[in-house]
């Protein structure tokens, strides 16, 4: 049985990763009122995979005899008005995220509840991931993003990026 504390933030992670999927869905739709296709694809991706972890924490609970209940999602925070703009929310979120996954891993440690650390040492990594993806556009919106050409190069690439479905398998 998961310790309470641990399966209330766990369950908790489950909105906050539908919540990324639905501001990743805000931020696509942003891109593609643009024009900039690819920017809106790579953020639709983004959306993909947040969905994706939100399901893992839904089969973690699930596998581990914890209830799990959807609350309301919120309406995605972000107010966008430069192609910078969520980039940079984009970045600020995914450190948040981070700081809320090393609060369930702290509690989890706290009970000695080493199944939930291992679980959890795949979202560490993940993001680390994360922050590193969105400082890098950072970077490069900064780099080439005032230039027209540096731009279409920019999204074209942006454009390439394929669906994977995660590595972690419950
Ligand atoms: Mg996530």
């Amino acid at each position: 049985m998961l310790n309470e504390k641990v399966a209330s933030l766990l369950n908790t992670q489950v909105n906050k990763e539908f919540y990324s999927a639905y501001l990743y869905l805000h931020f696509s739709n942003f891109y593609s009122e643009l024009g900039l296709d690819g920017f809106s694809n790579w953020y639709m991706i983004q959306a993909q995979e947040e969905r994706d972890h939100a399901m893992l924490f839904v089969k973690y609970l699930q596998n581990n005899g914890a209830p799990v209940v959807y609350e309301a999602i919120d309406k995605p925070a972000a107010d966008l008005k430069d192609k910078m703009d969520p980039l940079t929310a984009g970045l600020e979120h995914e450190k948040y995220v981070t700081s809320l996954i090393h609060t369930i891993y702290e509690a989890a440690y706290e009970t000695r509840d080493f199944r939930t650390m291992q679980f959890l040492d795949w979202f560490v990594k993940e993001q680390g991931e994360e922050e590193t993806n969105a400082s890098d556009l950072v970077k490069k919106m900064e780099l080439f993003g005032s230039d027209s050409k540096g731009l279409y190069m920019l999204d074209s690439q942006l454009g390439g990026r394929v669906y994977s479905a995660p590595s972690l398998v419950l």
